[in-house]
């Protein structure tokens, strides 16, 4: 039996970040913070996009999964690919939430895009 996902979509604080930036109530560093592993990780692993940076406008922003549940195990906090997540881990874990976040790699904007979380314990019908 597939899980019921349950998507929560990050795009409004998004804005509200990027707004407060370009109206410098905050500062780059404070929007531009991803620790140097998270670059490391959406250089190496992550997926492209065709969305430009939207502080340096130099680099396609690269999307990384992460993925945290009770059950996971060895699998707790992991980054995976897309296809892997919605089949994969749906399969093979009860629940489990996805955590999207968008990486420049030039400039080090991050930010949560989404998070999905995935729930099949309850015993309902596919998604
Ligand atoms: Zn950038």
């Amino acid at each position: 039996m597939r899980s019921v996902a349950t998507t929560v979509d990050y795009t409004l604080r998004k804005r509200s970040v990027l707004r407060d930036y370009r109206t410098g109530r905050i500062s780059i560093y404070d929007v531009c913070d991803a620790h140097p592993e998270i670059r490391r990780i959406a250089r190496n692993v992550g997926e492209d996009t065709r969305a430009v940076c939207p502080i340096c406008r130099r680099e396609n922003l690269r999307l990384l999964n992460f993925v945290y549940g009770d059950e996971l195990d060895y699998d707790n906090g992991r980054v995976f690919p897309t296809r892997i997540v919605f089949d994969g881990l749906r399969e093979k874990y009860r629940s489990f939430t996805c955590y999207v976040v968008e990486v420049c790699v030039g400039c080090s904007w991050n930010h949560l895009v989404r998070s999905i979380s995935f729930d099949n314990s309850r015993g309902e019908g596919d998604v």
